[in-house]
């Protein structure tokens, strides 16, 4: 038995006592339970115990001294791409020079783009490189993590992508949820033909994820220019006799529909929400579909960002994540995505954490193991610099404030 002590913790935040709370809805966003000058005592990669310093108990525990830093359950990033091949900066310099995203897509830039690179990559490159960026977003205090495919749009290069995230599992200390995204764009070659390539992904993509057990779930980006209202339907009915859970990219370029038609598929989430309205949040209050905001999006496109604090006031719950991709967030570092649901939505410095860490985790369908400090959870924890206090992370905007993240009771170097 391996045990772990954290001693001299300024304050122990993220503390739920009831395992059995999923998420955070409304004004419980507000809340983020706290004991000052606390300990927290890890064994085997679980959280056993926690209190006040002056209840230390008696261990034989490797001590790690907090040093008067905070204490916070990891990240969960419940929304990211981070298997691709090369960076699009170019696209970026044509966006400053007045490009929309969707002119610079629509002249093979965008998805299309890193598509014809990833396809042109191999399986253990674009391994190596995932591999880089998951260790480096673990380093940021990430804990656990959803990668989607959506890059390939053929069927080989989908089960490629697919394939690299199982291998990324397999050597990664945090738990990762692989999502198939066949639908995340046409391909130029069914431009004229997007019947056909809907076909392939019911026909061709889908029953072969599903034959090698490559994928938790499955999302289609439902948006203007991308797929329909009804394609979106019968991809996700498809998916479901496979056993996947929806995952729904929405509402990012216009009022289309993906809020309504992800609730009413039971989605796990609906993620994007520039455009929501109150159609959109009538809808999610009739369901138990999480909705995600992706500030980073917002930020670096220039585009609205989701209506997080309407979103939070309606009594709804309210998740953040980094959709980490080459295209609209090239970061993966959550606490800049705190920091802009502070700056940008209006959330709470505890809001944004609640929607980073138990409401990620029920984006993910982790909250029984993760999101939070609680006993029996795992022992994935930020330890932070000195800081004279909470509202302190987001209000250092871009500043690293993390000392130490541990995952499963182990430092991770
Ligand atoms: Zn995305």
């Amino acid at each position: 038995m391996k045990s772990v002590l954290i001693k001299n913790i300024k304050s122990l935040y993220g503390i739920i006592q009831n395992v059995s709370i999923q998420k955070k809805s409304g004004t419980e966003m507000n809340m983020l339970d706290s004991i000052d000058n606390a300990y927290l005592l890890i064994t085997d990669g679980i959280i056993k115990d926690f209190g006040v310093m002056n209840d230390l108990p008696e261990t034989t525990a490797e001590v790690i001294d907090a040093n008067n830093g905070y204490v916070l359950p990891c990240f969960i990033d419940s929304h990211t791409h981070i298997v691709y091949a090369k960076s699009r900066e170019e696209e970026f310099v044509m966006r400053i020079k007045g490009k929309s995203y969707e002119e610079i897509s629509e002249a093979g830039g965008g998805i299309l783009n890193s598509a014809g690179k990833l396809q042109a990559m191999s399986e253990d490159e674009l391994f190596e490189s995932a591999k880089a960026r998951l260790f480096e977003v673990i380093k940021f205090g990430t804990g656990a993590i959803e990668i989607k495919s959506g890059y390939g749009l053929t069927v080989e290069d989908e089960l490629k992508m697919l394939r690299v995230i199982k291998r990324l599992k397999a050597i990664s200390p945090i738990t990762i949820k692989a999502t198939f995204l066949g639908a995340h764009a046409i391909p130029t070659e069914y431009k004229q033909n997007r019947e056909a390539y809907i076909n392939l992904v019911l026909n061709d993509m889908l029953p072969k994820v599903a034959a090698e057990n490559l994928a938790e779930y499955c999302d289609v980006f439902c948006d203007q220019g991308f797929f329909t209202v009804d394609e979106t339907e019968r991809i996700l009915i498809a998916a479901k006799q496979y056993g996947l859970k929806a995952k729904i990219h929405g509402n990012e370029l216009g009022y289309t529909g993906g809020v309504q038609v992800a609730v009413k598929h039971q989605a796990l989430s609906v993620d994007h929400l520039e455009y929501t309205g109150e159609a959109e949040i009538t809808s999610l209050k009739n369901g138990n579909t999480m909705p995600v905001g992706l500030p980073n999006c917002s930020f670096f496109l220039g585009i609205p960002y989701a209506p997080g604090r309407q979103i939070i006031d309606a009594g709804l719950p309210f998740c953040l994540a980094s959709d980490y991709n080459p295209g609209s967030s090239p970061n993966g570092r959550m606490s800049f995505v705190v920091s802009l649901a502070c700056t940008q939505m209006k959330l709470t410095p505890e809001e944004a954490i609640n929607a980073t860490t138990i409401n990620g985790a029920y984006a993910l369908e982790l909250s029984h193991t993760h999101g939070s400090i609680t006993k029996g959870k795992l022992g994935n924890v930020i330890i932070t610099k000195q800081i004279p206090s909470l509202a302190f992370i987001p209000y250092s905007f871009g500043v690293d404030l993390i000392e130490t993240v541990i995952i499963n009771g182990a430092k991770i170097n």
